[in-house]
C-alpha cells in the first residue's frame, strides 16, 4: 500500500543531523499494520543537554533578529508545508494511522498557525499607556524568554507541534523539540521543513526518545526556561510538579471528556453527523473528541436509534485506504486499555449495543466503533478518558440536567449542544464549564486563530493559538522613558502637588 520502509532519522542538534551519544535507537511501529518502519535515535539526558546549549547558543542572535525577518522564515515554512501537504499527509496515514483526509487537515493545521504566526512578526502589539507625571513615556512590550521545551502527543503529529513551535520562535525564543514516540519521524519531517526554510542552526533541535528520559530531562535542565506541554493529565501532572522547583513558566493542554447535548428540539440530521464526526473521526482519539452523549429523553429512543446504523456502517481500515471510515488506534497499549473500557462499562451496568471488539487483521490495532447505552453520569466510562473509539449515551430530562451532567467530569476541554432555541444555546454558552463551547457543531473542529484550550484537569490556564498562544513565550517588560530632566517620583510628586 505504500513505500514507507527501513527509514532512518537523527536528532537535529546545532543544525547537525546526529544519533543518539549512546547509539541507541528505538522503532516506529505503523499502527495499522503493526510493522516497523522505521527507526530514531532513543536519546537520554546527555542528548538533551547537547541541543540546549545549541539552543542557548543561537538565542542571542535570534532575539536580536527583527521580528518580520523572523516572520519571513515562518512564511517559508508556510509556503514549504503547502507544497509538502499531500506528502506530509501520506506519511502522517502510515506512522499514526489517521485516514488521509484527516491527515491532509492536520497539516493544514500547522499551514494556517505557519500564516497566523509569520504575520505577528509584524505585530506582535504591545500597549502604550500615558504616564501619571509630564515629559516622561511608558509602555509595555513582548520579550523573548530563552530556551522553550516543547513536548507533544501523538495524535497531531504536525499540528500540535506547530501550535507551540511557530509562536515560541516569532516572539524570539529557541527552541528544542521532543515528539511522541509513536510519531517521532513526522517530528523530524517537520523539522527538516524549518532546515530548508533557512532558519538558522540552533535556533530549532530535535530529540527523539522515551518520555520518561527525554522529556523529564528536558523539563529538569536548568537552562530550558518555558515547557509547553500536551499529553495526559497524568504526565502534565509530573511535568508541573517537575518544573515546579525551577520555578518554570509551564504550559499544560491536558485531558478531556467532552459531550454532545442533543435537546428535543434539536435538528437531529445535523445532530447524528457531528456525533459520528466528533465520536469516531481520529478514531477517537482527539483530546476534543466526544466521548459522551447526553440526549433529551423525549428523542432518546429514535436518535439512539439511527446512531446505532449509523455506527454499523463505519468502515474500519488503513488510513490510505479510501474507503476507510475509521483508522487505527495507536499502539497495542492504548487497544488494551480501550478494551478493558468495556469490560469496565458493562460491570458498572452499561449496555453495549455496537461494537466492544478487537477487529482483527492480522497485526493492526484496531478497535470496532462502540456505543454503550444506560450509562449513569457516574460511570467511570461517562468519568475517565478513554482515547479510543467508545461513546457513553447518558439520557436527561431536561437543558439544565443535561449541562449538569456535561460539567460533572474532571476535564473541562469542549461541549457542544444542538438545539433550534436561541435561548436554550445562549444558556448552555454561558453555564458550560468548558475552555469550548458549540452550538449546532460537534466538539471538534478548532480554529487556529482563536483561543485553544481547557479548564479543571484539562490544563493549567493558558492558551494555545491565536494571540493568546504568544502569553506562553514571552514575557512583558514594562519600559519607562523619563524625559523631563528631573527626578520626578512617581505616587509621591504627582500626590504632593494634587
Ligand atoms: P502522554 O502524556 O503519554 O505523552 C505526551 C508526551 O509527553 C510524549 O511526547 C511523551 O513521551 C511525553 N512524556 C510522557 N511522560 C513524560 C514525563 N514524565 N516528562 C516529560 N515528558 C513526558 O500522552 P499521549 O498518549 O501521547 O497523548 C494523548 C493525551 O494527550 C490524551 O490525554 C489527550 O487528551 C491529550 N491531548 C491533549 C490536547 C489538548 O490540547 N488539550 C491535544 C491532544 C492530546
Amino acid at each position: 500500500m505504500h513505500e514507507y520502509r527501513n527509514l532512518e532519522y537523527r536528532n537535529y542538534i546545532g543544525g547537525q543531523w546526529v544519533p543518539a551519544q549512546s547509539g541507541e535507537w528505538m522503532e516506529s511501529i505503523e499502527p495499522a499494520t503493526g510493522q516497523v518502519i522505521g527507526r530514531v535515535p532513543k536519546s537520554g539526558p546527555d542528548d538533551v543537554a547537547a541541543a540546549v546549549e545549541a539552543a542557548k547558543a543561537a538565542f542571542e542572535s535570534w532575539r536580536l533578529t527583527p521580528a518580520p525577518k523572523r516572520g519571513e522564515i515562518l512564511f517559508r515554512v508556510a509556503r514549504l508545508l503547502e507544497e509538502r501537504k499531500e506528502e506530509l499527509a501520506r506519511f502522517m496515514a502510515v506512522e499514526m494511522g489517521k485516514v488521509l483526509p484527516e491527515a491532509r487537515g492536520d497539516v493544514q493545521e500547522a499551514i494556517d498557525m505557519a500564516y497566523y504566526m509569520a504575520g505577528e512578526g509584524r505585530r506582535l502589539f504591545g500597549k502604550t499607556v500615558h504616564s501619571e507625571l509630564p515629559n516622561k513615556s511608558c509602555w509595555s512590550e513582548r520579550a523573548p524568554i530563552g530556551v522553550v521545551g516543547v513536548i507533544t502527543p501523538w495524535n497531531f503529529p504536525i499540528a500540535i507541534p506547530s501550535w507551540k513551535i511557530l509562536p515560541a520562535l516569532i516572539c524570539g525564543n529557541t527552541v528544542v523539540f521532543k515528539p511522541a514516540s509513536d510519531t517521532p519521524m513526522l517530528g523530524a519531517e517537520f523539522v527538516k521543513i524549518f532546515e530548508e526554510a533557512g532558519l538558522p542552526p540552533g535556533v530549532l533541535n530535535l530529540v527523539t526518545g522515551p518520555g520518561g528520559r527525554v522529556g523529564q530531562a528536558l523539563v529538569e535542565h536548568p537552562d530550558v526556561k518555558v515547557i509547553s506541554f500536551t499529553g495526559s493529565t497524568e504526565s502534565g501532572r509530573q511535568v508541573a510538579t517537575a518544573a515546579a522547583t525551577q520555578l518554570k513558566k509551564v504550559a499544560l493542554e491536558l485531558g478531556g471528556k467532552n459531550a454532545i447535548l442533543v435537546m428535543d428540539d434539536a435538528n437531529l440530521d445535523l445532530a447524528l453527523e457531528a456525533v459520528i464526526w466528533s465520536a469516531f473521526g481520529t478514531t477517537g482519539q482527539r483530546c476534543t473528541a466526544c466521548s459522551r452523549l447526553i440526549l433529551h429523553r423525549a428523542i432518546k429512543d429514535e436518535f439512539t436509534e439511527r446512531l446505532v446504523e449509523a455506527t454499523r456502517r463505519l468502515k474500519l481500515g488503513h488510513g490510505l485506504d479510501p474507503e476507510t471510515d475509521v483508522g487505527p488506534v495507536i499502539n497495542a497499549a492504548a487497544l488494551r486499555k480501550i478494551h478493558a473500557y468495556t469490560g469496565i462499562a458493562q460491570q458498572e451496568g452499561a449496555t453495549v449495543l455496537v461494537g466492544g471488539r478487537v477487529w482483527e487483521n492480522g497485526g493492526g490495532f484496531f478497535y470496532e466503533p462502540t456505543l454503550f447505552d444506560g450509562v449513569a453520569p457516574h460511570f467511570r466510562v461517562a468519568q475517565e478518558e478513554i482515547f479510543g473509539p467508545c461513546l457513553s449515551i447518558i439520557t436527561a430530562d431536561s437543558l439544565e440536567e443535561a449541562i449538569k451532567i456535561n460539567n460533572s467530569v474532571a476535564y473541562g476541554l469542549s461541549s457542544s449542544l444542538f438545539t433550534q432555541d436561541v435561548n436554550r444555546a445562549f444558556q448552555a454558552i454561558r453555564d458550560f464549564s468548558s475552555g469550548l463551547v458549540y452550538i449546532n457543531h460537534g466538539t471538534i473542529g478548532a480554529e487556529t486563530h482563536l483561543p485553544f484550550g481547557g479548564t479543571n484537569d484539562t490544563g493549567n490556564g493558558t492558551r494555545e493559538a491565536a494571540w493568546t498562544a504568544l502569553d506562553t513565550f514571552s514575557e512583558w517588560k514594562t519600559v519607562y522613558v523619563d524625559w523631563s530632566g528631573r527626578l520626578q517620583r512617581a505616587q509621591i510628586d504627582t500626590h504632593d502637588e494634587a
